[in-house]
């Protein structure tokens, strides 16, 4: 087996950072020595097959992103990037794990949704690769399947309180699923927006000739959000199961999770970068010469962008800080304007629903350590310890110590990353959301269990190099 010697550079963990040089042997990370440690021979870099110099460089676990939507089926189409384009992009960006959803909807049977998820993956993606289930149907036989995906390495499952007639479940529906939860330690993860009270809103919009972008965040009102999470919360409450509510944007559905958190209950949220960076009044609201006031369907997705003059991005960061929100995600789920979201062009509900991000996340939240909004160490906790420890993959995943899976970053804090079309753009779209944004700092070189699949050459590796990943049951509970 290849080993591979990480040389001076500063590890960061979560908890904190030291010099020291880093040994993969095969895809496992063998040892963390201290420099000039000769505990392994006075000459280790010359008995190694690979050096990787990492001087004046930060050496930290790969990127988990624990929500993103390859391939989803929504709106009449489907997200642009397959599993192959994808995780090609997301290893680009240092990111060497994702979890996706594997889709159930209404009348289709759980282990049909799955089995076609293991499909579309097996052989294609470039970095490792877990599911959570979405339950579109929440029914008698995916009540009574639930407990048997733990086998399955699936140990999560998403279910929406928005999305009438496509995702949606009743509160009936989320409390019999919760009970299962609750049983068997499956953590359910919730699209807290209350679908109902949206659809009237946004119908009413429509009608009132109210029919750009734009007014998707105004239908998609932050009360639906708060009042969502906070009958999520009672009905996670009522049962005993844990929570983990998705794309949190509204600080007022932050305010819940705390106050809930606060008093004991296992409840967690997840940010997005979208939510921290972007906003209604910028994004949803603009205009260009190409698309005119459509220009803000590059932006739609729900929940939506919020208002920046109601201070709900500056609120999503302390939370972060405050650990109110313990981890971000991307909810990538690309679509290209031409040919997908034009669909919306004269009805904004018509707009298929999803941002492009994975390529960029760990990028995106360094800018936040740059600009003094976060730590190094916590940079690396909302990334990748987090999303290891809450979705069961701690140990193997999220941490450099002996044992762990040789899923290693590079990051350059001295390097630069300019995003954009032409620039930083592995994603299979035509836009990027986040054309123009300018990062204090580079991914150099990634590394996925143990080999080199980005350096300076760029992309190094081999469709199919990614394994799929079962996960244990969450390691985050209070
Ligand atoms: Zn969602
Ligand atoms: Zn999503």
């Amino acid at each position: 087996m290849a080993t591979t010697l990480i040389t001076g550079g500063t590890v960061v963990s979560a908890t904190g950072r030291a010099e020291a040089d880093v040994l993969i042997d095969g895809e496992k990370i063998v040892a963390v020595l201290t420099p000039g440690s000769e505990l392994l021979g006075t000459d280790l870099a010359a008995s190694v097959d690979t050096v990787i110099d990492a001087t004046g460089k930060y050496v930290i676990p790969g990127g988990i992103d624990a929500h993103t939507h390859m391939q989803l089926p929504f709106g009449g189409t489907f997200a642009s990037d397959t599993f192959e384009t994808g995780t090609r992009a997301a290893a680009w960006g240092g990111t060497t794990t994702i979890i996706d959803f594997a889709v159930q909807t209404y009348g289709e049977r759980v282990l049909d949704g799955l089995a076609k998820w293991h499909e579309l993956a097996a052989g294609n993606c470039a970095i490792d690769y877990a599911f959570h289930q979405i339950v579109g149907g929440v029914d008698k036989d995916s009540l009574a399947v639930l407990p048997t995906l733990i086998d399955e390495g699936i140990t999560s499952f998403k279910m929406f309180m928005a999305y009438p007639g496509v995702f949606y479940s009743d509160d009936a529906q989320i409390l019999k699923a919760m009970q299962v939860a609750a049983d068997t330690g499956l953590l359910p993860m919730m699209h807290a927006e209350n679908g109902p009270v949206i659809d009237v809103l946004a119908e009413q919009l429509v009608e009132a000739g109210k029919t750009t972008p734009y007014f998707h965040g105004i239908a998609r009102a932050w009360q639906a959000e708060e009042e969502a999470t906070h009958r999520a919360i009672m009905l996670a409450n009522l049962t005993g199961a844990p929570l983990y509510v998705v794309h949190v944007s509204a600080k007022q559905a932050v305010a819940q999770l705390a106050t809930a958190r606060d008093a004991g209950q296992n409840v967690f949220g997840e940010t997005c970068p979208q939510y921290l960076y972007l906003s209604l009044e910028d994004q949803l609201g603009a205009s260009s010469e190409q698309w005119g006031d459509f220009e803000g369907a590059k932006w739609v997705c729900s929940t939506p962008l919020r208002s920046r003059e109601e201070g709900h991005q500056d609120h999503m960061w302390q939370a972060l800080r405050t650990n109110d929100l313990q981890m971000v995600s991307t909810d990538h789920c690309p679509f290209c304007m031409k040919g997908q979201k034009d669909l919306g062009i004269g009805d904004f509900r018509k707009i298929p629903n999803g941002i492009g991000s994975v390529e960029h996340r760990l990028d995106l939240m360094y800018q936040g350590v740059v600009t003094g909004e976060l730590t190094l160490e916590r940079w690396v906790e909302l990334t990748s310890t987090t999303p290891a420890r809450m979705f069961g993959l701690y140990g193997k995943k999220g941490v450099i110590q002996p044992g762990a899976d040789g899923d290693i970053v590079v990051y350059d804090p001295n390097g630069h990353t300019s995003i954009g079309v032409g620039k930083t753009h592995h994603m299979n779209m035509d836009h990027s959301a986040w054309e123009g944004f300018e990062i204090d700092g580079h991914v150099d070189t990634v590394i996925s269990r143990g080999r080199v699949i980005v350096d300076d050459s760029g992309y190094v590796g081999n469709k199919g190099d990614g394994q799929f990943v079962k996960r244990g049951l969450t390691q985050y509970l209070i």
